[in-house]
């Protein structure tokens, strides 16, 4: 999707006269990518019509971008589609909530209440797991296994067929041991019947959940829209979880699950683990959606603070994807001088969140001294390589000895590494403009 609408941007930009024409061919090649990565045809259409109405060509001026105003404009109509407007319903630690989970067979409920009691239990919260699958056998078994593994209360029943029963004396178990996310796994069908949606209205009627979460296969393609709103036709739907986003589906179905519904995306399931859970963010999503990285705003950041000799060696680094320990130490020093590139990438997702949370830049920067210190302890042939299975137990034991730290420091400033690496390569293929022509991107 983010080649196809790249491409027709630049051919739009390639353009020496942008007339009605050459934004209609390009609207329409962005139209034809979007369904492709299964947007819902109206809201493809709706979209066209409002980018038509902003981009009015008559009031662009000489010397505008005007591929960046079109780009900007298609970014902004997508992050709209993606925001509901307004949040959903958020539990509160220590206060017990009930959150519901449907969606069909398959889709991934029951790995992705898993998830999200696990996501929450790291914070502190007391998650608790309810079976109300009796539909499919071993639906119980399923979940007492995830529910055993992370550590997580869990209710079910082998010979109870009633979904509402269990469901309700789940509730009012966790409610009673003072839980504050119970969450009540629910039954699917391999299609929309209307046996299922009577089951969740009942479930539903009966434990009376704060939230509904609708969760959602991402590669459903073209039907999400029909799903999600078959869902919410039926139970309060209040917010949608996307599952196996790490698969090849190509994210289009968010959008219309998100029209569909009128409620946000929380979180993505990006694999089968445990872990493989992110929070949900409308603009690194739409992004990468368009291919733009994720990392909007980041180039114009680079031509307006990176010397303009220094733009090619650092743009040519990010395209290679390589990301290197040695890398890795020149933005440490860039990001403690604060220097230009320093702000740079400070804006980083990666970078600029994780590594130094607001309000806490001076445990940052002793963290970064520290690991910068780590460093220095380590051979060219270490801080040269981009792969981390190179450094092996000894030589972590080896750098702590040189460095005066703990072998369990070395070992955590690694796990920063590789997560610096992975978004990092996401920058890789990046297109280098030639010399001078920096506008162009
Ligand atoms: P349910 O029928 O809705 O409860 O779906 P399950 O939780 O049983 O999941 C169905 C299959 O999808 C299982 O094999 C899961 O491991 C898999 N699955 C769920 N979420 C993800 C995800 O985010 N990525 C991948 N790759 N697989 C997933
Ligand atoms: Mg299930």
């Amino acid at each position: 999707l983010g080649g196809s609408i790249s491409r027709a941007l630049q051919q739009m930009s390639n353009a020496t006269i942008i007339d009605e024409k050459v934004l209609n061919d390009c609207l329409n090649e962005i139209t034809r990518a979007l369904l492709q990565s299964d947007v819902q045809f109206k809201l493809v259409r709706d979209m066209q019509t409002n980018i038509k109405k902003i981009v009015n060509l008559d009031d662009l001026a000489a010397g505008h971008n005007k591929r960046r105003i079109i780009q900007q404009a298609v970014f902004n109509e997508l992050c709209k589609i993606l925001d509901p407007g307004k949040p959903a319903f958020a539990p509160k630690k220590g206060k017990a909530s009930v959150v519901m989970f449907v969606g069909l067979q398959g889709s991934g409920k029951t790995t992705t209440c898993t998830k999200y009691a696990f996501y929450h239990q790291k914070k502190g919260w007391k998650p608790a797991l309810v079976c109300a699958d009796t539909f499919r056998a071993g639906a119980f078994d399923q979940l007492k296994q995830n529910a055993t593994k992370a550590k997580i209360p869990f209710y079910g029943s082998y010979m109870e067929s009633d979904p509402v029963k269990i469901a309700v004396e789940g509730v009012e178990r966790f409610k009673k041991e003072n839980c504050d996310l119970i969450i009540v796994d629910t039954s699917g069908r391999h299609k929309q019947e209307e046996s299922l949606f009577e089951e969740m209205r009942q479930v539903s009627e009966a434990t009376k959940p704060d939230l509904v979460i609708f969760v959602m296969d991402s590669s459903i393609g073209q039907a999400a829209f029909d799903q999600a709103q078959a869902f919410k036709q039926s139970v309060a739907v209040g917010a949608v979880i996307i599952t196996k986003m790490d698969g090849h589906a190509k994210g289009g179905g968010a959008l219309s699950a998100v029209a569909a519904t009128k409620s946000p995306v929380i979180f993505i399931g990006t694999g089968e683990h445990m872990d493989e859970f992110e929070v949900f963010d409308v603009k690194p999503f739409v992004s990468r959606l368009l291919g733009m990285g994720d990392l909007s705003g980041f180039m114009d950041k680079i031509q307006e603070v990176v010397p303009m000799d220094q733009q090619p060696e650092l743009l040519q680094k990010l395209s290679e994807g390589n990301f290197t320990l040695r890398i890795m130490y020149e933005q440490f020093q860039n990001i403690l001088k604060m220097g230009p590139i320093g702000q740079v990438f400070s804006m980083l997702p990666g970078f600029s969140n994780e590594l130094m949370p607001k309000g806490r830049e001076k445990e940052s920067q002793a963290k970064i001294k520290r690991y910068m210190t780590m460093m220095d302890s380590m051979t060219n042939e270490e801080l040269d390589s981009s792969n981390p299975k190179l450094m092996n137990e000894s030589r972590m034991m080896r750098i702590a000895r040189g460095s005066g730290r703990q072998v369990r420091e070395v070992m955590e400033m690694m796990e920063e590494y590789k997560r610096l690496a992975k978004i990092w390569s996401k920058m890789k293929g990046l297109k280098i403009p030639k010399k001078g022509d920096m506008s162009a991107l």
